[in-house]
């Protein structure tokens, strides 16, 4: 049977651990060839392995998405391995150290934002020429609910997810026509090791701030990523499209 994503690059950025590695495995699956890209090389080339291993075609690539010169250098790398980019997930991001707005040090509020959003930004400006030249294509940027409402003593997380939504729906206007959409996607707190700093009774209170009363996995993520990713959604640019259990719906 025809896979949905055959025939397509889909290059996933963080795509070593968590939301990035449900989502990469679940590109792959419907035939997508992944460009695998992470800080961590181990995990992506664990990732890899197993995308390999269950039939799919992927690649790994070390990357500090924050770092625009060394974007460039990987997505020209991308375009010689698979030729083209037709998907891209801009997903790499980073929690930073809680604290009230006036505690925040500005290294640290520098190093979420150079992440969470100038990496996306970096991502894109390097992705877009090369999905323009290969017939054009979706792009997923992972926001997350933080990018809608705010959450005590995260602000530099969310100021950039509310930049990535903006973002988002600025470069869906400009390149409408040339056949890229640009969606934001909003989950809800999610099951991975990104939320290893919390103690376990913080996590039972944030699954609680959920109607569903429970935290949501990569792998719920990772399906509406791949809606958005196909065909399924060809009418669908602009927007931000939270997953998250009922939690905006307070
Ligand atoms: P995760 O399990 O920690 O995975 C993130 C991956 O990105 C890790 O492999 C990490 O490598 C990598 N990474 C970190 N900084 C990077 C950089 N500068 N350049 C390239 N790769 C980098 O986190 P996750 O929960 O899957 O989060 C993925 C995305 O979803 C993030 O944008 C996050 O903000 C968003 N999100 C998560 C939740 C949640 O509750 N988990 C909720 C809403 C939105 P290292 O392990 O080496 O750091």
């Amino acid at each position: 049977m025809t896979k949905v994503l055959e025939r397509k690059v889909a290059l996933v950025t963080g795509g070593g651990s968590g939301i990035g590695e449900a989502t990469a495995k679940a590109l792959a699956a419907e035939g997508a060839e992944i460009a695998l890209v992470d800080m961590d090389l181990e995990g992506a080339d664990r990732v890899v392995s197993e995308i390999i291993n269950s039939g799919g075609h992927a690649k790994s690539y070390k990357l500090d998405v924050s770092d625009d010169a060394a974007t460039d250098n990987v997505i020209l790398q991308i375009e010689k391995d698979f030729g083209g980019l037709h998907i891209a997930v801009n997903n790499a991001g980073i929690g930073g150290v809680l604290a009230p707005t006036a505690d925040q040090s500005v290294s640290d509020w520098k190093r979420v934002i150079s992440v969470n959003l100038d990496g996306v930004f970096y991502s894109m400006r390097h992705e877009i020429p090369l999905m323009k030249k290969s017939g054009g294509g979706s792009i997923i940027n992972m926001a997350s609910i933080l990018g809608a409402v705010g959450f005590a003593n995260s602000s530099a997380y969310v100021a950039a997810k509310h930049g990535v939504i903006g973002l988002t729906q600025t470069s869906a206007i400009e390149y409408a026509t040339d056949g890229i959409r640009v969606n934001a996607v909003g989950p809800g707190f999610i099951k991975t090791p990104l939320l290893n700093a919390l103690p376990a009774d913080a996590l039972a209170g944030i699954a609680a701030l959920h109607p569903m009363n429970r935290l949501g996995t990569s792998e719920e993520v990772a399906a509406l990523v791949l809606f958005l990713a196909s065909p399924a959604a060809s009418f669908i640019t602009g927007s931000y499209y939270p997953v998250d259990g009922g939690y905006l719906a307070r």
